[in-house]
């Protein structure tokens, strides 16, 4: 008998366990391993964070998935894995042999460069703690966003409108950021938008440290906050070096076009977690994640029989939909952005059919 061990319940490894038919081979027993119960879905993050949405409608059931796949379903986190030993440990200590390991974990979001905030801010990553973290932001009167990118740009807007909705119309949002809003080309468009809404923009600037109510900037700036989110790009799990595996200068394990790392063809990596060699400037994001789905489930089984592996190839360009309050979304494709209620209605379509394929 041989073990294949996912660890951790993310994009990619939910898109595996659906391609896991229940007539596989019996030889084989698969294991998950996961934080959490649920699969919590990112691209619906805003929308919950909003009001929009509920939480039955952004998460899905992983111990139900794997119960009805027959799959070995254990709700623990992994603490560290050793590839000479081929065996993994766990949160209460149990350890796990495998002749395959797959590593889905995602990422953190407390990065050490900010002197306090790892104490101070609320994590929102790994995305399992997502959910119980949104009530302090929505109450929060000065809430402040330290970030740039697309995930910190939609929270602005979803907490903005939230407390719009639900009687907090002179709380703050302020978002500070050191480089561009999204990219060069949309930056404009969203600084625009901020005006238009009220939400404070500390630009160019970015945070060097936090202390018990303020947020102090490159240029000397102090921002009060009552909570603050760090959304300024994702960190890598510790333990993803600590097994000694090559890791990229940001800490995330080296994988090849089969989403093998490099020095272990038994260990596997996909998501937020993994850093494709082949494109080492792949956006951390949901939408490559789900994508690479399809490859590992088709490698992890080929692997075992010793069969041909598939490549992964990014999309040259995804399409973003991204949320900007009140049922509205900016649509981000290569050099087009168009703004409208109609993004939005496409963006929860889409988002709604994801959900769909997986509850
Ligand atoms: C606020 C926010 C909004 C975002 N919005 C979007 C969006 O709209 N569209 C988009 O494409 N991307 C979005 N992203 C990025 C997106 O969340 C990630 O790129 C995506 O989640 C990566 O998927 P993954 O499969 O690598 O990991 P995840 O989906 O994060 O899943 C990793 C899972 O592993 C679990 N886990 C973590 N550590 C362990 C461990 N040690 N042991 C076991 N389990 C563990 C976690 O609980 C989690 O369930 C957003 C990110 C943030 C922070």
């Amino acid at each position: 008998m041989k073990t294949v061990v996912l660890a951790g319940g993310g994009h990619t490894h939910l898109e595996v366990l659906r391609r896991l038919t229940a007539e596989r081979d019996t030889q084989v027993k698969w294991i998950l391993v996961s934080a959490s119960r649920y699969h919590y879905y990112s691209g619906m993050f805003s929308g919950f964070a909003e009001g929009l949405y509920t939480l039955e409608e952004i998460r899905i059931d992983l111990k139900k998935i794997c119960e009805n796949k027959k799959i070995d379903f254990i709700e623990e986190t992994l603490q560290s894995f050793d590839p000479a030993k081929r065996e993994v440990v766990l949160s209460s200590g149990e350890r796990l042999s495998y002749d395959r390991l797959s590593l889905d974990i995602g990422s953190h979001t407390a990065p050490d460069q900010i002197e306090g905030l790892a104490e101070r801010q609320v994590q929102i990553k790994p995305a399992h703690l997502f959910p119980e973290r949104i009530e302090a932001c929505r109450k929060a009167k000065e809430l402040v966003i330290i970030g740039g990118g697309a995930a910190a740009v939609e929270m602005a807007f979803s907490f903005h409108q939230w407390k719009q909705q639900n009687g907090r119309k002179y709380d703050r949002v302020t978002v500070i950021a050191s480089g561009n809003l999204v990219d060069k080309k949309t930056d404009s468009v969203v600084e625009a938008l901020f005006t238009h809404k009220g939400i404070r923009y500390v630009k160019n600037d970015g945070a060097v440290k936090v202390a018990d109510r303020y947020v102090t900037t490159e240029s000397g700036a102090e921002i009060l906050f009552n909570e603050v989110i760090f959304l300024g790009g994702a960190q890598a799990p510790a333990l993803l070096k600590k097994s000694g595996l090559p890791v990229d200068e940001k800490g995330f394990i080296k994988v090849n076009a089969c989403l093998q790392t490099t020095d272990d063809s038994q260990v596997f990596a996909a998501g937020d977690c993994a850093a494709l060699i082949t494109r080492p400037q792949l956006p951390k994001s949901g939408v490559y994640a789900v994508r690479q789905g399809e490859v590992l489930h088709h490698n992890l089984i080929a692997s075992l029989k010793r069969e041909g592996m598939q490549d992964y190839t990014p999309q040259r360009r995804a399409l973003i939909l991204l949320s900007t309050g009140g049922k509205q979304a900016l649509m981000l494709y290569g050099k087009w952005r168009q703004f409208g209620s109609w993004a939005w209605l496409w963006k929860n379509y889409i988002d709604r059919g994801y959900m769909k394929k997986y509850q």
